[in-house]
């Protein structure tokens, strides 16, 4: 439920409503607007009678029912866009940030050679998989601890944040010491337990949206990021499963539109995943942008025919810098919530 709080309630009676809505057995999440003060009660054991009856109470506008099941990523309960804070790069402030790099750390010099390349370029955040999900136990599987080491390295050079997926609830400790931004990978969307801890992690996470995975699921998964405390969540859209096999998955662009408009958390696309082909990547960024996309993720590798992984939608250093290039000219669409 929302509690609207008018905008002459005093001090007082806001923190009156807080503790009405702790004793009827709810969780209170204050969101400061501009103008009202806005208080979620989130919870599935309270006595809802009661926490309606603070309609009654001094102070409050209104009381209403939230209507989706995700309740604190809903821009219902949160006007406000959320702005999220990567290492001194604000994503969702208005710009499109984008992250680029190697689907895989392979070694030293690939790493740097692309991390340099893509700063030139214009990039706002160095990405690079240490751990990788791949679909067969026989494929890379990556450097581990050493590719961490390595972003560092290439991050303390160029001055690009880094983003970097971590697999399993065992790594997040690591990974937290040499990334400033975790991502939860397509496979993982819906890993409970990996979502649990990184949610008492304050660290801004990536989350990507599961192959298979509903809207309404995907909101639920950063739901357990932001019920756990952590409110600096990014989605990313990597494309889905759909019986179209022309490209590697489905981008979907609906979905970017729809989730700026139930969400207030900053929404990015990753065009390489989404088609798999190098030569869809620039026309996909420029739809995603379009679409009201807050950033890319762009593969990017010195060979692409050498890579280790997803060689086949990398764009090379000079196809990035060429992107970069034509994406100066498109505009962020502006989405007002449903
Ligand atoms: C990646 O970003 O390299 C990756 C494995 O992405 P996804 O989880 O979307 O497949
Ligand atoms: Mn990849």
């Amino acid at each position: 439920m929302i509690i609207n709080m008018s905008s002459s309630a005093t001090a007082e009676q806001i923190s009156h409503v807080v503790e009405r809505i702790q004793e009827c057995g709810y969780q209170a999440h204050l969101i400061q607007g501009a103008e009202r003060t806005v208080i979620g009660a989130v919870g599935s054991s309270g006595r809802r009678a009661e926490l309606e009856a603070l309609r009654a109470a001094p102070g409050v506008q209104d009381v209403i029912q939230i209507a989706h099941p995700f309740k604190l990523v809903s821009r219902q309960l949160q006007q406000r866009r959320t702005i999220v804070d990567v290492g001194g790069v604000q994503i969702g402030a208005g710009n499109v940030t984008v992250m680029a790099g190697p689907c895989s750390v392979e070694s030293g010099e690939q790493l740097m050679e692309t991390a340099l390349a893509v700063k030139a370029a214009g990039a706002n955040l160095l990405r690079g998989g240490a751990y990788k999900p791949r679909t067969s136990p026989y494929d890379f599987q990556g450097l581990g601890v050493e590719a961490l080491r390595l972003l560092r390295e290439a991050s303390d050079e160029t001055g690009l944040p880094i983003v970097t997926e971590v697999m399993s609830e065992t790594d997040v400790e690591i990974v937290a010491e040499y990334a400033d931004m975790l991502q939860v990978g397509a496979r993982n969307m819906q890993n409970f337990s990996l979502l649990r801890k990184l949610a008492i992690l304050e660290r801004p996470i990536l989350l990507k949206r599961g192959p298979s995975a509903t809207i309404k699921e995907w909101l639920l998964a950063a739901e357990y990021l932001l019920a756990g405390g952590n409110k600096n969540v990014v989605l990313c859209e990597r494309g889905i499963k759909t019986f179209e096999t022309a490209t590697r998955n489905t981008l979907d662009l609906a979905a970017i539109a729809l989730v700026k408009e139930l969400s207030h958390l900053p929404v990015i696309a990753d065009p390489s995943h989404g088609t798999g082909i190098r030569s869809l990547v620039p026309p996909m960024s420029k739809a995603a942008i379009a679409a009201g996309a807050d950033g890319l993720m762009i593969e990017v590798h010195p060979c692409p025919e050498r890579a280790l992984s997803d060689g086949p939608q990398s764009l090379d250093l000079a196809g990035f810098a060429e992107l970069m290039k034509e994406l100066g000219t498109v505009r962020v669409r502006e989405v007002k919530a449903a």
